[in-house]
């Protein structure tokens, strides 16, 4: 009987943290539509501690002149002056692709507890970014990095924003 009832605990726990975990990724697609119609390349990312948002970032490649500002890497400098603090432990990112190798890097450094992504490295590369196909869980495997990963959230509403920014093309690939 014990063991039913803790099944059905665990259970629960999965689905609420799935509804978590699709709701975050959703604040993430926002930033993501709202950097595409900017003119900016379709990544998004959040950063939730506690189970609030901490810090947004937007692909920024393009606005900056910049190769490393991704969206990830800019939720994670906004993170970082927030808590007035290099280490995010406690923190999950939600991006709407996998983190590329600098951005799990990043979030390596950073001492993160959790990637949550949608689209993949290789919906991107199709997309047309010149990315690194190294999978976050290759880069954890190889790095013996603690983060966790969960991919494909919400994976069929991240790639339409790579196909909506595909069609709207107001910036190129890099
Ligand atoms: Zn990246």
């Amino acid at each position: 009987m014990n063991k039913a009832k803790i099944q059905t605990v665990d259970e629960k726990g999965m689905i609420s943290m799935k509804a978590e975990d699709e709701k975050f990724m959703r604040e993430a697609i926002k930033i993501c539509e709202r950097g595409v119609n900017a003119g900016q390349a379709p990544f998004g990312a959040v950063i939730v501690k506690n189970k609030r948002i901490i810090a947004r970032g937007h692909n920024e490649v393009w606005a900056d002149t910049d190769i490393t500002a991704h969206g990830e890497i800019v939720a994670i400098r906004n993170a970082n002056r927030k808590l007035k603090s290099v280490k995010l432990k406690g923190c999950t990112i939600y991006s709407t692709t996998e983190p590329c190798p600098m951005c799990f890097s990043a979030i390596h450094w950073a001492r993160m507890d959790r990637i949550v992504y949608g689209a993949s490295i290789k919906d991107a590369k199709k997309a047309g970014f010149h990315e690194l196909t190294v999978s976050n869980k290759e880069m954890k495997r190889k790095g013996g990095s603690a983060v966790e990963i969960t991919g494909g959230v919400l994976a069929r509403e991240c790639r339409k924003q790579l196909k909506q920014w595909k069609l709207l093309r107001k910036c190129g690939t890099y």
